[in-house]
């Protein structure tokens, strides 16, 4: 692997255990600092290429190699990934009757045993999460319930606790999903500008074309399991777009398909749980 990449996908197929293709042969290379942007379709992977990059779902066929890591497949490698990679979520996914803090001083969890966490957490950890959210510009929310904060100000919530994990690659399933543009743009330009300061490497899932040509150092269009377009936002044609938003008929059908026989919001709190060790 060469010195500049973190993350690498070398054929990498995905196929959930009803049959449905998520992903096929897909091969590309996170660089060191990159701010990448997935583009796609409903239905067309993106979820389930950050999920495999997380390991979450690990890959039917090909090979995941993460930069300074053996196989995936140990669980202290994997445990090392995970505590590495940020995970930003759609639903932000954070505990509704928590205070701001406690939601934050979570991405410190992966650097404790399960028994350790359970106590708390050491004053540099607090000190941590505070400076997280005052980067956030949520310092003066620290002590308020998650429940009483506006959908931007929980997904900057969300932004806090995976950089509290000071993970060196951010990953972000479409964190402006359930925003108005304004918190969308607020949101996206504040992870952008938090991750090229820290030299943090991010890749989000997005399917506003708009939001990513503003925003992505890099464009990998996604259509139907399979990367049709990966250069940088100022080679994105037209013909790409219709490339990358014209699915085959049969995917439409899967995805429908898909959508009756599992539920994202259960599935995604387990993996949340997965992600932070709980399982
Ligand atoms: P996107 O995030 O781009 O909308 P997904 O990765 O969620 O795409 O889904 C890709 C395909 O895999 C879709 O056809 C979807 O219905 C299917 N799919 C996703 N998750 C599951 C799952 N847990 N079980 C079965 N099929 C799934
Ligand atoms: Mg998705």
């Amino acid at each position: 692997m060469d010195s500049q990449a973190i993350v690498r996908l070398e054929r990498i197929g995905v196929t959930y255990p009803n049959g449905v293709v998520a992903l096929k042969s897909v091969s590309l290379q996170l660089n060191r600092g990159e701010f990448a942007v997935v583009l796609g379709a409903s239905g067309a992977g993106k979820s389930t290429l950050l999920r495999t990059i997380n390991y979450l779902k690990p890959p039917s066929q090909g090979t995941l190699t993460v930069s300074g890591l053996g196989d995936l497949n140990t669980p202290s490698v994997l445990r090392s990934h995970r505590q590495q990679t940020g995970m930003i979520f759609q639903q932000h996914q954070l505990i509704e009757r928590q205070s701001a803090l406690q939601n934050v001083l979570m991405g410190r969890l992966s650097y404790y045993s399960f028994w350790r966490s359970l106590m708390p957490l050491p004053k540099k950890d607090q000190q941590l999460a505070l400076d997280c959210l005052k980067r956030v510009g949520l310092v003066e929310k620290a002590l308020t319930q998650v429940k009483s904060l506006s959908g931007g100000q929980r997904q900057r919530v969300g932004i806090a606790r995976a950089l509290a994990q000071q993970p060196q690659l951010m990953l972000a399933d479409e964190p402006i999903a359930s925003l108005d543009p304004a918190s969308a743009h607020n949101v996206l330009s504040l992870l952008r500008s938090i991750c090229k300061t820290d030299g943090i490497s991010a890749l989000l899932s997005l399917h506003q074309v708009e939001f990513a040509r503003e925003y992505g150092d890099r464009i990998i269009g996604l259509a139907d399991g399979q990367v049709v377009f990966d250069a940088p936002p100022s080679a994105l044609s037209d013909r790409d777009l219709q490339e990358i938003y014209t699915a085959p008929l049969d995917t439409q059908f899967a995805d429908y398909a898909g959508v009756r026989t599992f539920n994202p919001q259960t599935t995604k709190t387990s993996e949340e749980l997965e992600h932070y060790g709980w399982n």
